[in-house]
């Protein structure tokens, strides 16, 4: 057996080569390595891509989820709400605009943000009347979009905003909606190891309201006005650079193939390690664009001892998420204690990632499955 990777960004590369060093060229000969074409013809395949009518790109899914916080006004007082298993940046935009993440617990089937949680939390918040609610950021957690035909209605009740933290949904479905067209806005990321990833930072965001595109649109450049040097607001420097957008451009067009081959890997893995682990549910009507492959152990141990043999047969395992956000030691201020999320808890505890990737072979899988059964 070769060395197993985690996520083979290389086998990817040899088989898009031609059209990446084709693109990276193409930008290097034409020079414009910020705001180039291509930037522009990918923000139009993305819109193609998921349905949605404006794509704003950026430098990283991070910021993505910044912007549009920032376009509404979030700040201190609000209460965003967001799931407490997920990652850290899912919660920091939040803080970093000055408002208050309040967590919620997640569904113990598809991991994603549990929408009797999200009332709960939103009731609770309302009666001790200190913050007041604004937003609610389902995640799309490990390619399967969040519970938004649950969540939508919940928003509406109380006239809050919704955007898709689609960073890993990218390519998941809803009776055959895609992901980044959820909500009011929706952002996602191409850091390299994402579905769909660039070689260094990148992101997007995605909104059908075209007040909100041309604000993002503004606060992307530096809050620009009528010209770069007029400066209506504070911004940020947001851009996502023409050479990730040329990489982008031919793994978009491979992407539903991968996608395809990821969800064969799916059904693959879940035959081949059947009661051993909890393999992924997911909610009738839905699909994942299964970027991680994330199990459950029946216990802490189990977990323990599965990874280390795992590890000890070569088998590359990464844990997303060993600390929910709530017990991070940067929200201590907060107040959260262990036990008041008790199935994130338990679910960072529990689960473990498997490798998974667009170009994953029947023998590495079968190869994993095998020591598996064996452990
Ligand atoms: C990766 C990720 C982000 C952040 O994206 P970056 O491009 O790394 O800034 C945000 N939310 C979730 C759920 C992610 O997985």
């Amino acid at each position: 057996m070769q060395k197993i990777e985690f996520n083979d960004l290389g086998a990817q590369y040899q088989h898009l080569k031609p059209e990446i060093d084709q693109g990276i060229a193409d930008v290097i000969a034409g020079c414009r390595f910020i705001s180039g074409p291509q930037v522009e013809e990918l923000e139009q395949e993305l819109c193609r891509y998921t349905g949605r009518k404006y794509c704003v790109s950026t430098s990283n899914g991070t910021d993505a989820l910044l912007l549009p916080l920032m376009a509404w006004g979030i700040g201190a007082g609000d209460a965003v709400f967001v799931p407490a298993f997920t990652f850290f940046a899912t919660a920091e935009v939040v803080s970093l605009t000055g408002a208050t993440p309040v967590f919620c617990d997640s569904d113990p089937q598809t991991y994603n943000m549990d929408p009797k949680s999200l009332e709960h939390m939103i009731e609770k918040t309302l009666q001790e009347g200190k913050l007041k609610p604004k937003a609610v950021i389902p995640v799309d957690l490990f390619g399967q979009p969040a519970d938004f035909p649950a969540i939508e209605p919940i928003c509406k009740k109380y006239g809050l905003k919704l955007m898709e933290d689609a960073a890993q949904g990218f390519g998941g479905t809803i009776h055959g909606k895609k992901a980044c067209s959820f909500g009011d806005v929706s952002a996602t990321s191409f850091f390299p190891a994402k579905a769909l990833g660039c070689y260094g930072d990148g992101g997007a965001i995605f909104t059908d309201d075209e007040e909100l595109y041309q604000l993002l649109v503004s606060l992307r450049v530096h809050g620009k006005g009528s010209f770069k040097y007029d400066n209506v607001r504070l911004g940020l420097n947001a851009r996502l650079d023409t050479l990730q957008a040329a990489i982008l451009l031919p793994k978009l067009r491979a992407f539903d193939g991968e996608t395809e081959h990821r969800n064969w890997a799916a059904d693959r893995y879940a035959k081949g390690i059947h009661g051993k682990v909890q393999t992924p549910v997911l909610k009738e009507g839905f699909t994942s664009s299964f970027g991680y492959y994330t199990v459950q152990a029946k216990t802490p141990e189990e977990r323990t001892r599965m990874i280390d043999g795992l590890k000890a047969a070569g088998v590359p395992i990464i844990i997303y998420y060993p600390k929910p956000l709530h017990l991070q030691t940067v929200y201590k201020p907060l107040g959260w204690k262990k036990g008041d999320l008790p199935v994130c808890e338990h679910l960072s505890e529990t689960v473990f990632s498997l490798p998974m990737h667009g170009y994953i072979t029947e023998e590495v899988i079968d190869y994993i499955c095998n020591t598996i059964q064996n452990l």
